[in-house]
């Protein structure tokens, strides 16, 4: 038996669980594995991006004891930064649009962070969220604006982390990953960090409808098709973090695809995550198919499995919200409205 004992929480972050998941390796034909990444403190994969941002602050000088973090987010980020500032003794700010759900509020205060609200209004208007964090950050003593879309401390954490650990729990043999972008900073890390070990690996973007960057790497053109409801992920720009990212493919998977890999992946293998672990699931087996399209000889392709579904009762996992959005409903939950 090989259990670890750690003396630090923050080493908690990273060294994830890989797992062979047997439904999508079936459907693909070859092995499909997923990186646990749920299985974070902050449930999520973007505690791998706090830790390494906040870790940078701090060895640039910029972030002293006693300082605060600042970010424009509602997500994951928020919550990973939270957790990695208190056990650093920093403080958390956060600022997002006043129409995000009750949920990331009460989560984001209930780990100890200050919250602002402000109005939901363009980018181009220096009130957007965004803005107002930096802002925030600059007029803060001893404060840092996080930045993680153009921060590549963000896919620092997956050239050194995500990468080297996939490397090596699949033993030196792997022949694909993908994953869908938000910030950019995994796909284009964990590209970067397996490039280095293998330059045969091929790496795919998987793209949700709504999102700009199936396009580009398809054709040149930042242009989005459609929309997605997956939160975290959908990228209309080329971010710091993606600049140079070695992406040799990319798929596009809708929303409908994605939810049927949640389901039966909570159904048929006891795994509850959020919609773009689906997403990322599909692209796999269409990455899997590819390469056996073209006679690779049973290749082994890796993804991220982002979040816990536990994050998404309100939405994924909730008969009326699904069917709001044109979405199948989950058998086993009923087909009660509250209408
Ligand atoms: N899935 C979820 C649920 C996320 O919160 C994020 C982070 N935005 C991603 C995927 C994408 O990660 P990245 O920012 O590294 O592209």
């Amino acid at each position: 038996m090989t259990l670890t004992t750690h003396s630090d929480t923050l080493d908690l972050i990273g060294n994830t669980p890989l797992v062979l998941l047997k439904g999508p390796s079936e459907a693909a034909g070859c092995e499909i594995y997923g990186k646990c990444e749920f299985a974070n403190p902050g449930a999520s994969v973007k505690d791998r991006a706090a830790l390494w941002i906040i870790r940078d602050a701090m060895a640039r000088g910029e972030l002293k004891p006693g300082g605060t973090v600042v970010e424009g987010t509602a997500g994951n980020t928020g919550i990973g930064i939270a957790l990695v500032a208190n056990a650093l003794g920093y403080k958390t700010v956060i600022v997002m649009p006043d129409n995000q759900s009750r949920e990331k509020m009460d989560t984001l205060r209930a780990l100890g962070a200050e919250l602002v609200l402000v109005p939901p209004t363009k980018f181009a208007n220096p009130g957007h969220f965004v803005h107002t964090s930096r802002r925030i950050a600059e007029e803060t003593q001893n404060a840092v604006w996080a930045n993680q879309f153009d921060n590549v401390a963000n896919r620092r954490a997956h050239i050194e982390g995500t990468a080297p650990e996939l490397w090596a729990q699949l033993e030196g043999r792997m022949d694909g990953f993908t994953c869908a972008a938000g910030t950019g900073g995994t796909i284009a890390g964990v590209g970067l960090g397996l490039k280095a070990e293998d330059e045969n690996i091929r790496i795919a973007l998987t793209d949700p409808h709504g999102a700009a960057l199936y396009n580009y790497f398809a054709n040149g053109e930042l242009k989005a098709e459609g929309s997605s409801v997956a939160e975290g992920i959908g990228q209309g720009r080329i971010t710091a973090n993606l600049e140079g990212a070695p992406i040799d493919t990319q798929f596009r998977i809708s929303d409908k695809e994605g939810m049927e890999w949640v389901a039966k992946l909570l159904r048929e293998e006891g795994l509850c995550l959020g919609l773009s672990s689906g997403i990322n699931v599909a692209g796999a087996i269409a990455l899997g198919q590819q390469l056996l399209a073209e006679r690779r000889e049973n290749p082994r392709i890796a993804t991220i499995l982002c979040d816990t579904g536990f994050r998404y009762l309100s939405t994924l996992y909730n008969a009326d919200w699904l069917r709001e959005k044109d979405l199948p409903v989950f058998d086993w939950l009923g087909s009660a409205s509250s209408d």
